[in-house]
């Protein structure tokens, strides 16, 4: 049966992994209290599609198999495909209060890509990863499984190449070749959803040269292979309540330093073994489709900035002011250009083999550098409007208590009608969003997750015809082409 309940995912997760948190191993990463958090997270993913209200848009039937499967597994054939994709994972992520589950979108950006150069590799040089690959897919879609990808190395020097690094292990790399696979070494960092994920892909992360051929290495293992170390990020180790933080006290997702010591891959599993020439090309290739997936996550949350900010000036009072307009119509501005570029991408896709379609990358990265370098705005719009109870407002156990209850009450309300406590739930979502440690993340994430803002501008100034443009120019100030 291709889908799984709940239950089937978290008992999936009880397998030994090697999970460290906070300086401790962790026995069982389903009853951890901060990483139990991103696990329940996760669940939406599953309950979503066992859901009637969203069972059409999470599922999809395949005649060919006569099978249901999640959609996220969809291989994208038009651009209809990538439309009803994006919608999921923007209605996955709204359900998560602007967090995306990640568990099935970044292993299905991969699984595409790996697909894409496979195909050209078997083509050129006569290998045989396609079947593998599709073999590998199969075995993803039909047990439902959480994915994680491992691309970013951690880099050392950034501006040398793996083989020029003080020390070897700052990519990871092949350390042994055997007949019936091969041995790896080196860390990722950064890796999402890892802890709670049950397959683990690693890809390179930037194009090599022959001398670094041991670092051209594609691969997928269960999250608890032998020699598999994930240590999570301690960027916020508290258990919020509901009132005070409402999107981090249910949603959270989890990033480790994961290590590779030493690890076996059997052949079955390897996707790139020395083919130095198509590290650059696969690593392009997974993050175009992977950027396609966070300007869909992205949409919820410019969304709630925009939504968040018009509540906020109701209930303050300030709605018909100038300056208010002013930024609430920037705001819807920010939000509806994302979301008709998120379109445009798909509807622009291309065909590429083996019969896949790509969502146009040249409107995905201009989408992508567009919520990126104007989301520090936003924020401060956002802020601007609401106040500085953002950061000083008194939490849930003093509006409970006797002696203050009653104080806040009487003194924090908004205009007539408004009443405090209401008031400080909106403030208090605004303060998870856009200031807390979530608020921060969400920054971070914004100008560095799926590449960072300069890798979108080299790729809109490859994708642009500048050519085309250039002789435009020349034809219009009447000089030879
Ligand atoms: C919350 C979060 C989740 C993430 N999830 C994942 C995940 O699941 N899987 C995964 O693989 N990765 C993930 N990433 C990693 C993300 O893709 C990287 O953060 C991003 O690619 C930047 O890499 P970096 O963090 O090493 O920063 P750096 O590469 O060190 O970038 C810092 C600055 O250095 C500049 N720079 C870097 N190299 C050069 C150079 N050679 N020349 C000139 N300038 C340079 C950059 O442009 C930037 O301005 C995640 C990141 C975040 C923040």
């Amino acid at each position: 049966m291709p889908l799984r309940t709940v239950q089937q995912y978290k008992a999936s997760l009880q397998d030994g992994r090697a999970v460290y948190f906070g300086g401790e191993r962790v026995a069982d990463v389903t009853k951890h209290p901060v990483i139990g958090i991103a696990v329940n997270h996760a669940c939406l993913d599953y309950s979503l599609a066992d859901d009637p209200s969203h069972r059409d848009l999470a599922v999809f039937n395949d005649p060919a198999t006569g099978e249901t499967y999640s959609r996220f597994f969809r291989i994208p054939l038009n651009s209809e495909d990538l439309l009803l994709r994006s919608r999921l994972i923007a209605e996955t992520t709204r359900q998560g209060k602007t967090l995306v589950t990640l568990i099935k979108e970044i292993g299905t950006d991969c699984l595409f890509a790996l697909h894409m150069i496979a195909d050209h590799m078997d083509k050129h040089l006569g290998t045989g990863y396609l079947g593998k690959v599709q073999d590998f897919y199969r075995h993803c879609r039909d047990n439902d499984l959480a994915m994680s990808v491992a691309q970013t190395d951690v880099k050392g020097d950034r501006s040398l190449g793996p083989a020029g690094q003080e020390h070897p292990d700052y990519y990871v790399r092949i350390v042994e070749e055997r007949a019936d696979g091969i041995v790896v070494r080196g860390a990722k960092v950064h890796t999402s959803v890892t802890p709670n994920s049950n397959e683990l892909f690693v890809i390179p992360t930037r194009q090599l040269s022959a001398e670094d051929r041991a670092y051209a290495v594609a691969f997928a293992i269960p999250t608890n292979t032998p020699g598999v170390r994930m240590i999570c990020s301690s960027y916020d180790d508290s258990v919020p309540n509901a009132f005070d933080r409402p999107i981090t006290s249910e949603h959270r997702m989890m990033e480790t330093l994961t290590i590779f010591d030493d690890v076996f891959v059997p052949n079955e599993r390897v996707f790139l073994k020395g083919e130095w020439q198509y590290a650059g090309p696969l690593a392009r290739a997974f993050v175009e489709f992977h950027r396609f997936t966070a300007i869909s996550y992205k949409l919820p949350l410019v969304d709630l900035l925009c939504g968040s900010a018009h509540l906020i000036a109701e209930l303050n009072g300030i709605d018909r002011a100038g300056h208010v307009r002013d930024k609430l119509s920037w705001l819807i501005s920010y939000a509806e250009t994302l979301q008709a570029m998120t379109r445009i991408a798909a509807i622009e896709c291309s065909m590429e083999a083996p019969g896949i379609a790509v969502p146009s990358t040249k409107l995905v990265n201009i989408a992508k550098l567009h919520f990126a370098s104007n989301y520090h705005q936003a924020l401060s719009h956002v802020q601007d409007l609401t106040g500085g109870l953002l950061v000083t407002a008194p939490g849930l156990a003093d509006l409970d208590n006797a002696d203050t209850g009653a104080d806040i009450e009487h003194y924090l309300g908004g205009k007539k009608g408004v009443s405090a406590r209401d008031r400080l739930r909106v403030i208090n979502l605004i303060s998870d969003l856009t200031t807390a440690s979530f608020g921060g993340y969400q920054a971070v994430l914004a100008i560095h997750a799926e590449g960072s803002i300069e890798a979108e501008k080299i790729t809109i100034l490859r994708e642009y015809d500048s050519a085309g443009a250039k002789s435009f120019a020349r034809w219009a100030a009447g000089i030879a082409p």
